[in-house]
């Protein structure tokens, strides 16, 4: 009896801007596989033009996907190797994949990721801020109230915070970042690989002035990037969410130094002066 061995799905990275970025391997598996499940085929049409493929492709986006795992899987099980690719750079990160990655993983199909361009990787490696942990946390809503809380909640956060955005909402998050985060250092890394690519650096109020100088610094497609809050711990414990953490947890009975590493764990900063500032609030007997 023969039988088919299991077709792979290859999840694909495309370039962001500049096509000299496309992978060879990426390339040779874009011509190899039987199938590519593309974002919007007429965009990875151009990209196979450029590399001379015709591979048949089928559109997978955030509306279909569901429904196209069945579709996808049975092309598998028959032993035909599939791509997947997004409009540009890595899929699943802000873009369609997740569903049908999880799906056929949880089914034992073989998946086999082949690394190239995205944007959140390339402009914290040219920004020059802290990159040992950083928080990516995609786009921000849409809808400014629940932008602004959102913002609230990533507050606290020592790590570098990083998004996409677009030019529409381009100066309303850039307002919201100051309204809430206040003076932070930001970077902005914009049309990343072509030929308008710019690196701006200031607080968010200096941003906004430089595009009202220069519209232009508001067009494209943009990453932006934000110091974390300040990490030595002497800020972060004087905010008034804190100190009712700190009361809380001391009247009920928990030691300072527990008090501390949980203050630590949960909001950042060092466990030295959270301990400290425990230490001062401690009901005194
Ligand atoms: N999957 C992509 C990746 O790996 O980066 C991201 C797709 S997401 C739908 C598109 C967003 O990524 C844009 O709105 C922008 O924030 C960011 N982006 C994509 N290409 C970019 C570029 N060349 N320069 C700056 N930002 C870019």
């Amino acid at each position: 009896m023969s039988r088919i061995s299991m077709g792979t799905l290859y999840v694909v990275a495309t370039p962001i801007g500049n096509l000299e970025d496309l992978g060879a391997r990426a390339a040779r598996v874009l011509g190899e596989v039987a199938l590519i499940a593309a974002e919007d085929t007429r965009h990875t049409r151009q990209l196979l033009r450029h590399l001379g493929l015709a591979t048949p492709m089928l559109s997978l986006h955030d509306h279909n996907e569901a429904a196209r795992v069945e579709q996808l899987d049975v092309r598998l099980v028959e032993g035909d190797d599939i791509a997947l690719v997004s409009d540009a750079g890595t899929p699943l990160i802000s873009d369609p994949g997740f569903v049908l990655v999880r799906e056929l993983r949880a089914r034992g199909r073989r998946v086999v990721p082949v690394p190239g361009p995205c944007a959140l990787v390339a402009a914290l490696s040219a920004a020059g801020l802290p990159t040992d942990r950083f928080l990516f946390h995609g786009f921000l809503p849409a809808k400014p109230s629940s932008r602004r809380q959102r913002l609230e909640a990533l507050k606290r956060h020592a790590e570098t915070l990083v998004f996409y955005e677009s030019p529409h909402r381009i100066r309303a998050t850039l307002e919201d970042l100051q309204v809430v985060l206040g003076e932070r250092r930001l970077v902005l890394a914009r049309e990343l690989t072509k030929t308008f690519e710019t690196f701006l650096e200031g607080t968010a109020l200096a941003l906004l002035a430089r595009m009202e100088d220069d519209p232009d610094q508001a067009r494209g497609e943009f990453v932006v990037m934000v110091s974390g809050a300040e990490s030595n711990g002497v800020d972060v414990p004087g905010s008034v969410e804190a100190e009712a953490l700190l009361e809380a947890l001391l009247a009920e009975g928990v030691g300072v130094k527990q008090t501390a590493a949980v203050a630590a764990r949960l909001l950042g900063g060092g466990k030295k002066s959270w301990y400290e500032r425990a230490q001062a609030l401690k009901p005194s007997r």
